[in-house]
């Protein structure tokens, strides 16, 4: 259980992917144990960022998404990767309830969901070069846990 697993998945950045992303995760952290919430946590922050690269990143083209996930120790690390038009200014796109589609009726929380559900959210951003979201979240810690 000690030794670091990873696995990388890349997909057409369609809407019918996002579901396959999110499963794709949840069965690899399966040996982790997770709680149900802890599965559902990460399967949205998955969702959220996947969601980003295939409406803000590519926008109407269809590019590829990549997903890197490793377990280290009680550790799941997750990464998704764009080649998209990346993110200008990415403390003003982390802001709780900021959009650039107001229009398309987005609330501007997808950022703040990632957040809240995993323990750690970096973004790492190149205009024209695409986006990197790396997310952390440690198994069996959750404030929420059954007893
Ligand atoms: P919601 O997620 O609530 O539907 P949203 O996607 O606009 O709305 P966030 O997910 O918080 O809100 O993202 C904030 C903003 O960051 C987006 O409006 C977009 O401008 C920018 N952004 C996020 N991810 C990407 C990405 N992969 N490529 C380019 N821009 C992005
Ligand atoms: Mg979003």
């Amino acid at each position: 259980m000690n030794n670091t697993n990873e696995m990388m998945v890349e997909f057409s950045g369609i809407a019918q992917n996002e579901s396959f992303a999110r499963m794709v995760v949840a069965a690899f952290i399966t040996r982790t144990n997770p709680t149900l919430e802890e599965v559902s946590d990460i399967k949205t922050a998955v969702s959220e960022a996947v969601t980003n690269s295939i409406i803000h990143g590519y926008e109407e083209k269809v590019g590829k998404i990549r997903i890197t996930a490793k377990i280290e120790k009680r550790t799941v690390f997750i990464e998704v990767k764009d080649d998209g038009k990346g993110i200008s200014d990415i403390k003003k796109a982390m802001e709780p309830m900021y959009t650039s589609k107001p229009e398309d009726d987005r609330s501007g929380m997808g950022f703040s969901f990632m957040e809240a559900f995993m323990d750690k959210l970096t973004v790492e951003s190149e205009a024209e070069k695409g986006t990197v979201v790396r997310m952390w979240k440690e198994i069996g810690v959750s404030k929420h846990q059954y007893e």
